[in-house]
């Protein structure tokens, strides 16, 4: 039986959004999570962005020293040689790549504007894919930008020419959120059919039906024979209305009526991390989790009317459909009420080695705390806001990746 896998797009899709961004040891901490949750790739940046190269590096150093495995970094880039070239140019150690062009007649008539015909569309994403095998791919996802307006048969025809080329994967986009379960079911099973590829949900919620299209089309790419890998972003952050939240995806997958029957994960996922990877990402993008999101929202536990109360005191089951300890929640959280000292861009020796003692971090002598704090100052630079723990201990732990993800100067 073919399996679901999870791709997780926030630091691609995620931080292209509107008002909205990721300091590079934010995005490095959001994989470090989603590799604990049990995602199998993360979509972790653009590899021909020049100030993304370093950050990519470093995370691949990451990946080397074991920290960051067994996910996937996978970069974003359009489905043309140039850029094939500048990614391996720039990150020369990028191994996973998903390559993406528009197929829809509405995007090659209304972007293209007649420079590019059906044809040219396909060429382009076969010579993409043979540079980018030839230069050290090693899995490939061919993107089909604005999938669920294309023609079927068109991309039936480009996926086949994918694979031919030796692409693994096939991403159908509902770029615009226009699909329907119902719809989506019906074209991912016909492409899983009629390209035995692997298929790639990505759905937005523009309608509403995010996380509904994505267990449809997952559906649909397993009853068509082939594994199907869900895109998603942390707390559903990413353009307009946003994409399919990770947490509540799981949980879709995982307990929704008979579905885990039938339809199981590829790699063992961990929701007890969903707590700590959406109130973290909330906090680095400063968006605050809406109070009603499954799993992790404010009130997705509480109850306050006499019969649900009564209801959940005699047996949780009979008004929450699973528990909150399985998503990492419950545990007292500490809020400083009192006198705080911060770690941040002004900071002194002082103020450092209080904040760090409290987390029982000691440094073998003064040099060493100065250079941690130097670090500290640049991180705080660049996110404008104060660390939290994990930042703080990253960077203890891995001073000379931090120092790497910490180098912003423009490259020549
Ligand atoms: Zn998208």
């Amino acid at each position: 039986m073919p399996k679901i896998y999870f791709i997780d797009v926030t630091n691609r899709d995620g931080v292209q959004t509107a008002k909205l961004g990721l300091s590079k040891l934010e995005k490095t901490l959001i994989n470090i999570y989603l590799n604990e949750i049990g995602v199998f790739q993360s979509e972790f940046g653009f590899p021909t962005t020049k100030h993304e190269s370093l950050y990519l590096q470093a995370n691949l150093e990451l990946a080397e020293m074991g920290v960051l495995q067994p996910i996937h970094l996978g970069g974003w880039i359009r489905a043309i040689v140039g850029d094939v070239e500048t990614a391996f140019k720039l990150v020369p150690d990028i191994r996973h790549l998903n390559l993406s062009i528009s197929t829809s007649a509405q995007m090659i008539d209304g972007k293209f504007q007649g420079r590019k015909t059906r044809d040219d569309i396909i060429r382009d994403m076969v010579e993409a894919v043979d540079t980018a095998r030839s230069l050290g791919a090693e899995t490939i996802g061919v993107n089909a930008e604005d999938a669920s307006r294309t023609d079927l048969d068109f991309l039936i025809k480009f996926g086949l020419a994918a694979k031919e080329h030796g692409a693994d994967r096939l991403r159908y986009c509902d770029t615009l959120g226009y699909d329907n379960p119902f719809t989506i079911y019906e074209a991912t099973k016909t492409l899983a059919e009629n390209t035995g590829m692997a298929i790639e949900i990505h759905c937005h919620g523009d309608l509403g039906m995010a996380v509904a299209n994505s267990i449809a089309g997952t559906k649909g790419a397993i009853d068509g024979g082939q594994d199907a890998y869900i895109n998603t972003t942390v707390n559903g952050i990413g353009e307009r209305a946003g994409n399919a939240d990770l947490v509540a995806t799981i949980l879709a997958v995982t307990k929704s009526k008979g579905f885990a029957d039938k339809y199981k994960s590829g790699r063992p996922i961990d929701l007890s991390k969903a707590w700590k990877i959406a109130k973290f990402a909330s906090y680095a993008f400063g968006v605050p989790i809406p109070m009603n999101q499954p799993g992790v929202g404010a009130n997705a536990f509480a109850h306050s009317s006499g019969i649900h109360a009564d209801g959940v005191l005699k047996d949780p089951e009979n008004y929450e459909l699973y528990g909150f300890e399985e998503l990492g929640r419950g545990e007292p959280e500490f809020v400083e009420t009192g006198r705080e000292i911060i770690a941040g861009q002004y900071s002194g020796i002082s103020g450092f080695c209080h904040v760090m003692g409290k987390m029982e971090v000691s440094f073998a002598n003064r040099e060493e705390a100065n250079e941690l704090l130097e670090l500290v100052r640049y991180a705080n630079v660049e996110s404008q806001k104060p660390l939290v723990e994990d930042e703080l201990l990253f960077i203890a732990k891995y001073p000379q990746i931090a120092r790497k993800l910490l180098t912003l100067k423009p490259l020549e």
